[in-house]
């Protein structure tokens, strides 16, 4: 064991015995270090209150109102830089089931560990005594925790119905661990689990977000869900995935549309792909209930991307994820459905397809769009023409789509047309964009300036009819998938 812990913990805990306080291990980090699992992050409990650990480490930050102190380490190792320093608390009260009111300090290990949520977090590990070297480590178990990493077992410190009411959060850690670390939920954990599975409702969104984020990120995120739905806990996190349970889908699909978007979960998660995928992958057809049309293998779905990126947008909010994240995941739903086929599209209409979904985009919905029809369970011959697509996007990659990339900006247009600011030099650029996107070759500073200056000759009414004219194409992708969905070619 003591190979495993870094030095630079056992300094700081070797510097708080030095002081006279106790020092331990404990928490997320132990509990890997007993799985043989390289830890996150490192956590130490201590009787020294937050003033004490301060004044022997200067070089500290009071991190919250818990009573956690962040040590500042010389380590080049990213996880090691801060260790925090908690002191030993006993459990608040929760009276609005949210928050704990206050924070009360405890003298003791077993207090503190007293407090904690299930058996295999509630360990200690008391780091030598006073020894920088640490020897005589001793191990701190009331509860049994290890035998419990040992089976794999999630069980409540205590009383599971008393442990889920005192905060109700711990409902969704049990699922995330679940998914995180493989485990089985203990039998009376789990019966309780589904009987308080309403508690959740009040719990602050932002907490439930942070949970349900660990939870897709594990490996096997797809069980996470499962889990949240057999003990009726996903209603109180995206319901509108539950809109999907039951509803079958067509000759494309051999699954449901909740099993659909559970199983394209499933590949984001194998694939180690990001947060904004993961929930995209999961939530790309939650459209489909409320648009579904007819029945059997012929039922349709139009629309399903527009409800779906409305309804993800719902969900997310709700669950408090920031700007960013929702409006990305919104737009990979919203354009998850577009339609290729090879020589059908140019390398113009690619270019156009990439200006449109934003070339910082294009990466990741080509991975949503893997995981749709992977999760599809009939995967078909279709990855042809997905490998055809990549290869046109990696050609046309480093083209200009979009403003910025063009060779000539606003300020440009008018020193060369001699015109003012006004809504003609827009106009000018979009027509620029758009025959830069027909043909790259255009981008060149000469032929832009001739350009500018033939443009700057058309009246305004003119120039809107090109720009219009452009703007049409820009469907061509899109108007692509309406029309084969009607042929029923590609219904998905
Ligand atoms: P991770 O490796 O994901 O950080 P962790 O076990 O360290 O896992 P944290 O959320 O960082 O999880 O919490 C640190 C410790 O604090 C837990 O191991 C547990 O002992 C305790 N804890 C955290 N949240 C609660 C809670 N809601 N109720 C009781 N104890 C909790
Ligand atoms: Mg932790």
């Amino acid at each position: 064991m003591k190979s495993d812990i870094p030095k630079e913990v056992r300094a700081v805990a070797g510097l708080l015995e030095q002081h006279g306080f106790s020092a331990y291990l404990v928490g997320g980090c132990l509990r890997d270090i007993l799985m043989g699992r390289d830890p996150k992050d490192w956590d130490v409990a201590t009787d020294a209150e937050p003033g004490q650990v301060q004044s022997i480490f200067p070089e500290s930050v009071y991190e919250n109102q818990f009573g956690t102190v962040g040590i500042k380490t010389d380590a080049e190792d990213p996880k090691l830089k801060i260790v925090e320093v908690t002191t030993f608390r006993l459990e608040g009260k929760y009276t609005d089931k949210r928050h704990p009111d206050e924070v009360v300090f405890a003298r003791t290990i077993e207090d503190d560990l007293s407090r904690r949520d299930f058996t295999m977090n509630a360990i200690a590990l008391r780091l030598g005594s006073g020894s920088i070297v640490g020897d005589g480590d001793e191990l701190v178990d009331p509860y049994g925790g290890e035998k419990d990493i040992q089976a794999k077992t999630i069980r409540t410190v205590g009383e599971p119905k008393e442990r889920f009411n005192e905060d109700a959060l711990r409902l969704m850690r049990a699922v995330r661990f679940a998914a995180e670390l493989g485990f089985e939920i203990e039998m009376n954990t789990r019966r309780a689990m589904e009987q308080e599975a309403g508690l959740l409702e009040v719990i602050a969104k932002e907490r439930v977000r942070d949970e349900f984020t660990k939870m897709l990120m594990a490996p096997d995120a797809t069980r996470g869900i499962l889990l949240l739905e057999e003990m009726d806990l996903l209603r109180y996190v995206a319901p509108e995935l539950r809109d999907g349970l039951g509803v079958t889908q067509n000759k494309h699909h051999i699954y449901t549309v909740f099993e659909h978007n559970v199983r394209a979960l499933e590949y984001a998660a194998k694939q180690g792909y990001s947060l904004e995928i993961r929930l995209a992958s999961l939530l790309h057809d939650v459209g489909k209930p409320k648009t579904k049309h007819g029945d059997g293998p012929d039922s349709t779905f139009y629309g399903h991307e527009r409800v779906g990126a409305k309804l993800a947008v719902r969900a997310l909010e709700r669950l408090h994820f920031s700007r960013d994240v929702i409006e990305r995941v919104a737009h990979l739903i919203r354009f998850h459905m577009f339609y290729y086929n090879v020589g059908e599209v140019s390398p113009a209409g690619v270019r156009r397809f990439i200006a449109r979904v934003g070339p910082e985009t294009i990466d990741d919905l080509m991975k949503v769009r893997e995981a749709d029809r992977i999760g599809s369970g009939v995967p078909k011959a279709v990855p042809y023409k997905m490998r055809h697509l990549q290869f046109m996007i990696e050609k046309v990659k480093s083209d200009p789509v979009s403003p910025k990339m063009l060779g000539v900006n606003g300020e440009d247009v008018m020193r060369i047309a001699g015109i003012e600011p006004g809504p003609k030099v827009g106009q000018i650029i979009a027509v620029l964009l758009e025959e830069v996107l027909d043909d790259p070759k255009r981008n060149d500073r000469d032929t832009l300036e001739v350009r500018v200056r033939e443009l700057a000759e058309l009246s305004d009414v003119e120039l809107a009819a090109m720009r219009r004219k452009a703007e049409e194409r820009k469907d061509e992708f899109e108007r692509g998938i309406e029309e084969e969905m009607k042929k029923k070619h590609w219904v998905q």
